[in-house]
């Protein structure tokens, strides 16, 4: 059975905050995190919610890669309150912190009704405000724990890109690649569907058209916006299809050398392009063409689609090669086996639309280095 599914009320625009003032709700509870609160941010989400009547409780001690702890003491937090509603205000941490939150204090007690999950995210990236995966992290076994189910979902995602606009540029550029490689692993990955494509296609032409505007400029609201959306779009592509290899390899590199998620998927995208396009170059053709490059045949199509990957990477200042990264080629090379293991342990592995062995893993990190 082929299927999509998207439960996800999607507000956005200028006055996309106002949908906080028509919810019914007793108690609201708050997750972010500290720096949400210095810029006032916070203060925001609370205004809205003053103008409804809604009380509010807010929990700002997410941190990134937030812990089993901090869900557990703001499960009990959220328990205690009797909240009715969460909003995750914030990046991937806080949004994944307050799904993990109303996933366990529902679980926790059968008269807990389910609370009302809203997501704002505060960077084009993740897609985390439409997908079903919360990862927390045991800190006491060193091991991150990925929950997937469909009551993850949040039940209203709102994108207001005035909350993105004060991101560095760094930031803004390794987070719009994250965006990139969900969308074009969305589209290749076995699992696509005629749904999920055109999700991942508009979130493709979205990153290409407003990335290099939002990196460059800003205060660009228009490009701002476009990549939230962007963003979006992905999200809901990838939550039906999964992804692939170069986010098996990012999850690696991110647990082995601790490179950041995004920065680590737009070095190695343009390299699994390569590994992939013997079995779908055809879907890399697709995409070089809807961005009028160059693609008369598959393989200028899937050329023309690398060397744009490449240098969008260039321009924002993103290195070619894994080497590039701060990691001394010692400590990588002793760790290629574990890597090429992990990288076939890894659930993104299965939307891989070429089944790689453990030495084309091997092969393929080499070449990245
Ligand atoms: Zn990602």
């Amino acid at each position: 059975m082929t299927q999509f599914y998207g439960k996800t009320k999607i507000c956005y625009g200028e006055d996309a905050m106002d949908a906080l003032e028509h919810l019914a709700a007793r108690q609201a509870f708050i997750v972010t995190d500290q720096f949400m609160v210095t810029t006032g941010f916070v203060d925001r989400v609370k205004s809205h919610l003053d103008r409804n009547g809604v009380p509010h409780v807010v929990f700002a001690d997410v941190e990134s890669d937030p812990s089993l702890e901090t869900v557990t003491t703001g499960a009990k937090l959220f328990l205690k309150h009797k909240a009715d509603l969460i909003i995750a205000l914030g990046g991937g941490s806080p949004i994944d912190a307050a799904k993990a939150i109303a996933y366990f204090a529902h679980k926790a007690s059968d008269d807990v009704v389910k609370p009302t999950l809203v997501a704002i995210p505060t960077t084009s990236g993740t897609g985390s405000e439409v997908t079903d995966i919360s990862v927390v992290t045991d800190k006491e076994k060193e091991i991150k724990i990925p929950i997937s189910d469909e009551s993850l979902i949040p039940d209203i995602a709102i994108l207001d890109a005035r909350f993105t606009r004060t991101l560095p540029p760094a930031v803004t550029a390794a987070t719009g690649m994250d965006v990139l490689t969900h969308a074009i692993e969305a589209y290749t990955s076995r699992e696509a569907n005629a749904f999920t494509s055109i999700y991942a296609r508009y979130a493709i032409r979205y990153v290409f058209e407003y990335l290099l505007r939002a990196f460059r400029n800003g205060d660009d609201m228009e490009a701002r916006e476009h990549m939230l959306l962007g963003s979006c779009m992905a999200g809901m592509a990838f939550n039906n299809s999964g992804l692939g290899i170069t986010h098996s390899i990012a999850h690696s590199l991110g647990g082995i050398f601790h490179v950041p998620h995004g920065l680590a998927n737009a070095v190695i995208l343009p390299h699994v392009i390569r590994f992939n396009s013997f079995d779908v170059g055809i879907r890399y053709q697709e995409i070089a063409q809807m961005l009028s490059l160059p693609a008369s045949t598959v393989e200028e199509g899937t050329a023309s689609l690398i060397q744009a990957v490449v240098d969008m990477n260039d321009t924002m200042g993103i290195p070619h090669r894994v080497g590039a990264l701060r990691i001394e080629e010692k400590n990588f090379k002793s760790h290629l086996d574990a890597m090429a293991h992990n990288v076939l342990e890894d659930i993104c592995t299965e939307g891989n639309p070429r089944r790689p062995s453990h030495s084309d893993i091997l092969e393929l990190l080499q070449k990245a280095w």
